[in-house]
């Protein structure tokens, strides 16, 4: 499935040039209403219905569909829209061409991708194939912070299968780590800093939960790593304690964040820390401490032998002339949450390089590249009319 080139690259171009950064991770930001209206019109111009799902005004994702013929299975291609923020960056919306890397905030986190996805359903849209199953296209706000995009998608929309299109060098990643984040909470006793006898002094007693958990961190990075993504970590990101010198302090708070691996979750990640904490407990029964999971996100781990995962391995060893590496990766993405929803999902994309860095580049051939495999993709995945 050939894919017109020159309107890929213009595209991914434009799309480069629309700053669509995430408002939460730079306040007064404009988010994604431009992109989203570029997206919807770009998708309408080629054929396809394109719908806006706006759960928070000012942060619309856009929903293309490409309608089957019917008797086939559907297929959701998934892109973010927004970007972090371009501090450090000269010409940061450039969106030119050197050397066959198309520059600028984005280009590779995700809009290569993004561009792609496009290219994807305009070639199908325009050529005599008719598929059976729908192609849907999700183009999703606030990946880079809170998931808003995906996470509304997911409630309006069901699809046999998806891809995320995050920037892999067209490699067909099978999984990632999840994360949790959590405070754990010292109680000590103020009293003046005279008064030894009356005071209990939260900061020290931090210091035995702290080496305490560099036990843990240490038992974690030498369990047996997970083939795709290696072993669990975890780090004490901030610490927080006492009000001033003359006084013992009360509170000392640190809050820690645990990459977790496919088979784990919040709930085992919580036991391992409870169960540190009964130990200390143990040791002292005056010692105090409560541990408070306060957001997570799920590892995503998808079979090789899963039919979607199949179906890219045919068409990306139709499209690139030899069958792509399986690969995990670590960062969390929207993979978990299409998976978490049910969809059979896996990742897919170009390559490149400077994502959230002060130079960032996505290579324009791996973006051509991921686009006939998307589209090869599709044909497989939904079924052809004859
Ligand atoms: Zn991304």
């Amino acid at each position: 499935m050939k894919v017109d080139r020159d309107d890929l690259v213009s595209t991914l171009a434009d799309l480069v040039r629309i700053n669509s950064i995430n408002p939460i991770l730079v306040p007064g930001a404009p988010g994604e209403t431009e992109i989203a209206g570029f997206v919807a019109s770009s998708l309408r111009n080629a054929g396809l219905d394109a719908e806006l799902i706006e759960p928070e005004a000012g942060r619309p994702s856009v929903l293309g569909r490409l309608q089957g013929g019917g008797g086939g299975r559907s297929l959701l291609l998934n892109a973010h829209m927004d970007t972090v923020g371009v501090e450090g960056m000269t010409n940061p919306f450039d969106g030119s061409v050197r050397d066959g890397r198309l520059y600028g905030r984005g280009a590779y986190d995700m809009k290569g991708s993004l561009a792609a996805c496009l290219g994807a359903a305009k070639s199908l849209a325009r050529s005599k194939v008719r598929l059976r199953g729908d192609l849907l296209i999700a183009a999703v706000a606030d990946e880079e912070y809170g998931s808003l995009g995906t996470a509304a998608v997911v409630k309006n929309v069901r699809a046999d299968a998806a891809i995320v299109t995050e920037p892999t060098s067209l490699r067909i990643c099978r999984a990632h780590k999840g994360y949790a984040w959590i405070e754990v909470l010292v109680l000590g006793r103020a009293a003046h800093g005279s008064r030894f006898e009356e005071g209990i002094d939260a900061n020290l007693r931090m210091g035995r939960f702290l080496s305490a958990l560099e036990g843990l961190e240490r038992e974690l990075v030498g369990r047996p790593p997970h083939s795709l993504v290696g072993p669990p970590s975890l780090h004490a990101a901030t610490l927080e304690g006492g009000t001033g010198l003359s006084t013992y302090a009360a509170r000392s708070i640190v809050k820690i964040e645990r990459r977790t691996i496919p088979g784990e979750s919040s709930v085992s990640v919580m036991a391992e820390l409870e169960a540190l904490l009964t130990r200390l407990r143990a040791e002292d029964p005056t010692f105090r401490a409560e541990a408070r999971l306060f957001f997570s996100r799920e590892p995503f781990e998808v079979s090789a032998e899963a039919d979607i995962v199949r179906a890219l391995d045919a068409a990306a060893s139709r499209v690139l002339g030899s069958a792509p590496a399986q690969v995990g990766d670590t960062p969390w993405m929207d993979s978990a949450l299409l998976a978490g929803a049910g969809i059979e999902t896996v990742v897919f994309g170009p390559h490149g390089a400077g994502a959230h860095a002060k130079e960032e580049w996505v290579d324009v051939e791996s973006v051509v590249q991921t686009a006939e495999v998307l589209a090869e993709t599709a044909r497989v995945w939904c079924g052809v009319a004859p």
